[in-house]
């Protein structure tokens, strides 16, 4: 089965403590069913520093959300929607938004 989020479709997060933020996907991570989306889950990271003399920093991260926390945001109706699949008459497979019915790429 395809994956029904991909790289570059603003998805808005449904469950969770970001819940209601929206979001470019900077990444799918297949095999864990994970993405990376711009903006949301940030995580800070303390790094230690490696010589002498340097400062720590406090780095900035997006962590990967769960597929199933998000839906996307259909690019026609602009809601967030479920996608379907559609196959057409020469078994290609597109994704439809729910709502209306638009075929997304
Ligand atoms: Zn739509």
């Amino acid at each position: 089965m395809g994956m029904k989020i991909k790289k570059g479709d603003k998805i808005q997060v449904i469950c969770g403590k970001s819940r209601g933020k929206t979001g470019a996907v900077l990444a799918v991570k297949k095999e864990e069913e994970r993405i990376v989306v711009e903006g949301v889950n940030m995580i800070r990271r303390h790094t230690k520093p490696r010589r002498k003399g340097e400062k720590g920093q406090i780095i900035e991260k997006n962590a990967p959300l769960a597929l199933s926390n998000v839906v996307l945001i259909c690019p026609k109706c602009t809601k967030p929607t479920k996608v379907m699949y559609f196959i057409d008459e020469a078994k290609r497979k597109f994704r439809q938004c729910k709502k209306c019915k638009a075929m997304i790429s």
